[in-house]
């Protein structure tokens, strides 16, 4: 699936690159227009970055999200809750913090719709990155499975697995 997926894209790209041929014979630069409009440098060289996270220390906020909870540290001493969650303090330069769920419910602070998206995400369709600050005070950042978004609305924070590549990840929803 994940393949599929890396296959697709690199297919896209190719596209991209095939397009640019012509833009820049005509235009002399690699210069397109995006979804919106608005001009876009594309680079003809190319990065491969492929992230490997060491995540030992936080196992268990994937055994949570496996559980269908959305885990949080939080220092015993200081009593400061961190999300996404880390095993350090560097207030108290203490570790192995305890682990705490987050609330479920929060409200929408801030948002924005994703609709010009980096080649890695183009497989989506436009999608929307709030803020929330949650019942507890902590702000979680996450996609808003919402057609319609508004600063101040209700949402929950649950768990979900995310299509194409299913992976399971947390997302927040209008109440
Ligand atoms: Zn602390």
């Amino acid at each position: 699936m994940i393949n599929d997926i890396r296959e697709r894209l690199q297919q896209q790209i190719s596209q991209l690159i095939i397009a640019l041929d012509g833009i820049v014979k005509t235009t002399g630069m690699p210069i397109i227009t995006d979804k919106s409009g608005n001009p876009l440098w594309v680079d003809v060289r190319e990065i491969t970055l492929r992230y490997q996270i060491p995540v030992k220390k936080i196992q268990k906020f994937f055994e949570g999200l496996k559980e269908g909870k959305v885990l949080a540290t939080k220092c015993p001493k200081c009593n400061t809750i961190y999300f996404p969650p880390q095993d350090d303090c560097p207030k108290c330069k203490m570790s192995n913090l305890e682990w705490v769920e987050m609330p479920n419910e929060g409200e929408l602070v801030a948002y924005t719709i994703i609709n010009v998206k980096p080649p890695s995400f183009s497989h989506y369709s436009d999608y929307i990155i709030g803020i929330a600050k949650m019942a507890n005070g902590v702000n979680i950042t996450a996609w808003v499975n919402s057609k319609e978004v508004k600063i101040g609305m209700k949402v929950r924070l649950k768990v979900i697995r995310r299509e194409p590549e299913g992976y399971i990840t947390y997302e927040l929803e209008p109440i």
